[in-house]
């Protein structure tokens, strides 16, 4: 593992650093928890993005014809640790730029590529991933949201949930169902949708850390223009599992400590350790201790899968894992806050931002839900990384319509 920038990442992340230096009073700074809402700042939420774009900060590796920088994996990596550095909050169009954008890249039209990537690259149009629904998360292809052909439109029907931004988006990428009598996965297509459309319904849904990152929307005789197809019709598997490769990268690849403030745990242990009485202090020291070495091995797989890109190759089981590491890291740090701090968790020292240990607390959870359940993970993991025998699965040869959902 190499912990140093080579001569050309030292020489890129200096740029960066500059570049941000330079804009600082035009972007936003805050925590990594839900203190900045999108939603509530959702003008100087665009903004960031669109002035870091115009730096050439935003889509460093995506190609030069889409509006991208055609630069590396290892410089988008940088260019992301020096915006933690800067306190610059998850950008608004994150979903867009991890997800949204590379599943139109690979399946969308010219039309659609000309017409969506920059402007998803500046946040002038922000992007949402319609996938869940009230019946099917883990189980993605079971869902029930249809398409109906008609004419040169799609008429769609039914809700998701779940969906992150949505109520800022202007646009998503929509998995429906258009072949029942067809084998779950083989009757699936993928959409652009119109955010605005007519018979569009998003209804924020207001989380137990206070904020209101995720929606229900729901679609009542939409119509979608066949141009908006993304893949030929049946093959919405086949392309939602572009953007869940995507996903797994944007949110867990990089296996790093998902900008849990384990420095700020470490020195409020320093000062206040020593007040707690002894039994307290026990609990909190063992607490604060677990929290810090989970946190930093994350830290430290994150930095070898760095190594890996930046040798040119890709990362392997590691890789996987991070998501699963970083989650549980994240965890045991904001418990470790809440019990060394106790009352203060909930009413002062701010965790991150404007962030308290009690709101990191209870935002922690849903990442061991978004983006697939640790459970799940360890299916994964289990099956195609351990090579365990794979669950069985009784419902992937028969029509969905005919009962083996
Ligand atoms: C913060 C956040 C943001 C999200 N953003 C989006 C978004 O933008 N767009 C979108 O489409 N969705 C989004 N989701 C939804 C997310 O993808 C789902 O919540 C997730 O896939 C789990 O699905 P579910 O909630 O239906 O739970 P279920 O799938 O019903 O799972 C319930 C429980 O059963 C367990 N379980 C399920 N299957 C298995 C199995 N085979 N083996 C062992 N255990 C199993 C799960 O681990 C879980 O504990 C978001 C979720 C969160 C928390």
């Amino acid at each position: 593992m190499d912990f140093d920038d080579n001569p050309e990442e030292a020489e890129y992340r200096a740029h960066v650093r500059a570049l941000l230096e330079q804009h600082t009073g035009e972007l936003l700074h805050g925590g990594a928890g839900e203190s900045l809402d999108p939603a509530t700042h959702e003008a100087e939420f665009r903004r960031t993005q669109r002035v870091l774009a115009e730096a050439g900060l935003i889509g460093i590796p995506w190609p030069r014809e889409h509006g991208g920088q055609g630069g590396t994996l290892v410089q988008q990596a940088i260019a992301g640790q020096e915006f933690s550095r800067a306190r610059i909050p998850t950008l608004i169009n994150h979903i867009g730029l991890g997800m949204c954008g590379p599943t139109v890249i690979a399946h969308g039209s010219d039309d659609q590529k000309e017409r969506y990537l920059a402007r998803l690259l500046r946040a002038d149009d922000v992007w949402c991933q319609l996938f869940s629904e009230p019946a099917s998360g883990s189980d993605l292809a079971a869902l029930r949201t249809t398409a109906v052909r008609d004419g040169d439109d799609w008429v769609v029907n039914g809700q998701k949930v779940w969906t992150t931004l949505a109520q800022v988006a202007d646009y998503g990428i929509l998995l429906t169902r258009t072949d029942p009598d067809r084998p779950k996965h083989a009757g699936l297509t993928m959409f652009v949708v119109d955010m605005h459309a007519p018979g569009v319904t998003v209804r924020p849904l207001r989380q137990m850390a206070g904020g209101s990152g995720f929606n229900e929307v729901f679609f009542d005789d939409v119509r979608i223009p066949d141009a908006e197809r993304l893949g030929e019709p049946g093959e919405g598997w086949r392309v939602a599992l572009t953007t869940l490769m995507n996903e797994r990268v944007a949110i867990g690849g990089g296996g790093s400590d998902i900008g849990v403030p384990v420095e700020t745990l470490a020195a409020h242990a320093r000062d206040r350790l020593p007040a707690l009485g002894p039994d307290r202090q026990v609990l909190a020291r063992q607490a604060v201790g677990r929290a810090v070495v989970a946190s930093l091995a994350t830290r430290y797989t994150g930095y070898r899968r760095f190594t890996v890109l930046s040798q040119g190759g890709l990362p392997g089981p590691e890789a996987s894992a991070g998501k699963l590491a970083g989650t549980a890291a994240g965890r045991l740090v904001a418990d470790a806050g809440v019990r060394l701090l106790g009352d203060d968790a909930v009413y002062g020292a701010a965790a991150d931002g404007d962030d308290t240990w009690q709101g990191m607390q209870a935002y922690m959870p849903g990442l061991a839900i978004a983006g697939g359940t640790d459970q799940v993970l360890r299916n994964i993991l289990g099956e195609r990384v351990l090579g365990l025998p794979p669950e069985p699965r009784a419902d992937k040869s028969g029509p969905f319509s005919g009962g083996t959902r």
